[in-house]
């Protein structure tokens, strides 16, 4: 039988790590004593600079703190203890190969300041990714300095600015429909654009027709998020953006949802002129709690000359580290990038080969709708894309859920006592009481059933769940999230 991973308990308590008197390691002995100190004319350290007082740090053993530690993370939900089908997110498992590359010495040790030629296998790693990625996606160079997908938007949006700026030209709209990402409108504004809101047709993708009626001189581009928060692929993108081009604006795409189809479909196929790459989602590098992350802007052929720098060039047999792009945005982090994150992604590709990448795309869909079928016969007409197939992710609204008289939230609190991390809830919010999950790739097919069999027994076994506040058997129950928000206390 079935059973689901659960919370059974065994849960400790956790003090405050304050101790004093032990020592965690044994530092060797400096030789000198403290009236070496204090000899006059030999003064070692200026008076000045000699602490009066023991500094307060905390004097702990070595199994204390890893005890403490250990303790302390089982108390929180993460992809390596279970399935954690995050919608938006691509929550997947992140190969442990990938931690032991970054984590090798020359790799974690390097400072950002060292010069070219004594960092030359690092800078090639971060060439190299940059041509797998271009091969991937048909586009011609990516750049690496934004840090999160939001920054990669950000940045894309500056190009745009940047090119009708060097055309002489002040368009001020970027078209973004309402199945688009919530960072897509926030970048928009930041880079000193309007977002446009256009609204999507009936199958949860974009009318052609009705793109038409948005085109004006004053649109400087459209930013598609692709497959949509809808969990769908765009089916008309290459008209869409046959339309923009013939309108002289721009393509941008926001490529976060890339593992629905990479090694399958090639950005540059879609007239796409522009994407960003969620390293940190795709390309498993571990991401949530704030980063870092890497948001890789790629860009068509015509459109290099403005990336951020700095970049790495290769030219006489060495990488540099160079500033000479002829119109770039200029800087948009403090050093080159977030170079851990590039060593996961590119020893994750690696580490897959050219013949694999494919299969992450098409199991990913094939889970996504697994889910999506056997879902829809417990959430009755709960799913508004009934009909069609999805792409890596599905959506459902709240009205099965609702005739049992639980809401969204509670759902995805009682999920989590029956061993599971909630889907991404509330968003998109053009769907009544949205569950939108992302199982990824890299589930079972037991894993999915175990899920599939928690929804179907919160549906129909719990009555009256108003009553109760989920989650129960974890260390900590309901909290009060909008406070905990608002005032967050780190102490
Ligand atoms: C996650 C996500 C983003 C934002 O990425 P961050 O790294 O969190 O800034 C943007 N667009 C889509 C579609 C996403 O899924």
């Amino acid at each position: 039988m079935l059973k689901f991973p659960g919370i059974k308990g065994l849960f400790f308590d956790e003090e405050l790590l304050i101790s004093k008197g032990v020592m965690g390691i044994s530092i060797p002995c400096s030789g000198l004593n403290s009236s070496d100190l204090k000899k006059s004319g030999r003064a070692y350290i200026d008076k000045k600079f000699v602490r009066k007082k023991a500094p307060r740090l905390p004097e702990v053993s070595e199994p204390t703190v890893i005890r403490h530690f250990t303790r302390l993370s089982s108390w929180n939900m993460s992809v390596d203890s279970v399935f954690y089908p995050l919608g938006s997110c691509t929550m997947k498992y992140n190969p442990k190969i990938n931690e032991c590359i970054a984590s090798l010495g020359n790799m974690k040790n390097l400072h950002p300041l060292t010069p070219d030629f004594l960092v030359q296998p690092a800078l090639k790693i971060i060439h190299d990714f940059n041509l797998i990625l271009c091969e991937l996606t048909g586009l011609a160079e990516f750049g690496f300095a934004p840090q999160a997908g939001a920054a990669g938007e950000f940045s894309g949006l500056k190009i745009i600015r940047k090119y009708f700026d060097s055309n002489g030209e002040s368009r001020k709209i970027i078209l973004i429909p309402d199945s688009s990402h919530g960072t897509n409108p926030a970048s928009s504004v930041l880079a000193g654009f309007t977002p446009v809101e256009i609204k999507t047709g009936k199958d949860g993708t974009l009318n052609v027709e009705d793109v038409k009626k948005y085109i004006s001189k004053d649109v400087a581009g459209i930013m598609i998020t692709n497959p949509n928060t809808f969990g769908i692929f765009e089916k008309d993108i290459k008209k869409i953006s046959g339309i923009m081009h013939e309108n002289g604006s721009l393509v941008y795409m926001d490529g976060a949802n890339f593992n629905a189809f990479i090694g399958n479909v090639r950005i540059s196929d879609m007239g796409i002129d522009m994407v960003q790459f969620n390293l940190h989602k795709t390309f498993s590098a571990p991401h949530g709690g704030g980063g870092p992350g890497s948001g890789a802007i790629g860009v068509a052929d015509f459109l290099k000359k403005y990336l951020p720098v700095p970049y790495v060039s290769f030219s006489n047999a060495r990488y540099k580290i160079s500033e000479d792009k002829e119109r770039t945005i200029g800087r948009i982090a403090p050093f080159l990038c977030n170079f851990a994150i590039i060593v996961r992604a590119y020893a994750y590709l690696l580490s897959l080969g050219r013949d694999n990448i494919s299969s992450v795309s098409e199991i990913a869909i094939l889970n996504a709708n697994y889910i999506k079928k056997k879902l829809g016969k417990i959430l009755k007409d709960s799913d508004p894309f009934e009909k069609g197939l999805c792409m890596h992710e599905c959506v459902f609204n709240d009205a099965a859920l609702e005739k049992s008289d639980i809401s969204t939230v509670e759902f995805a609190k009682l999920l989590i006592d029956y061993g599971f991390h909630p889907p991404t809830i509330y968003f998109p919010k053009n769907i009544h009481g949205a569950i939108m999950i992302e199982p990824t790739e890299t589930e079972s097919v037991k894993t999915l059933d175990g899920f599939i069999k928690a929804v179907g027994a919160i549906k129909f076994k719990i009555k009256k769940l108003k009553a109760i506040k989920s989650p129960q058997k974890t260390k900590v129950g309901r909290v009060n999230e909008v406070l905990a928000n608002k005032h967050p206390i780190f102490k």
